[in-house]
């Protein structure tokens, strides 16, 4: 079964920063709010305008190497928890 790939939800301030892209994995997610900086590219640099979850919904999220490579249909799942606030921090 394929890993699940957990998305967080960009505020629209941090938006730019990733490329236009509403939504970044765990793992970009954890640099992000660990660096208190914008966005990097040492994990990766994956813009997926259409990742897919298991209902089908789309989202166009930033996925990190690890998770670019795992990406099947289905198996993004959002985050429920640590939404950024309007600051762009947990
Ligand atoms: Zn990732």
């Amino acid at each position: 079964m394929a890993q699940t790939i957990w998305i967080h939800k960009l505020v629209d301030a941090k938006k730019a920063d990733a490329e236009g892209m509403g939504y970044i994995c765990e793992h970009l997610f954890q640099g992000l709010t660990q660096s208190e900086a914008s966005l990097t590219k040492t994990k990766g640099w994956n813009p997926v305008p259409d990742a897919t979850t298991k209902d089908g919904s789309t989202y166009a999220a930033l996925f990190c190497d690890s998770c670019a490579k795992n990406y099947n249909n289905g198996n993004v799942r959002m985050a429920k928890e640590a939404v950024l606030d309007k600051d762009g921090y947990p």
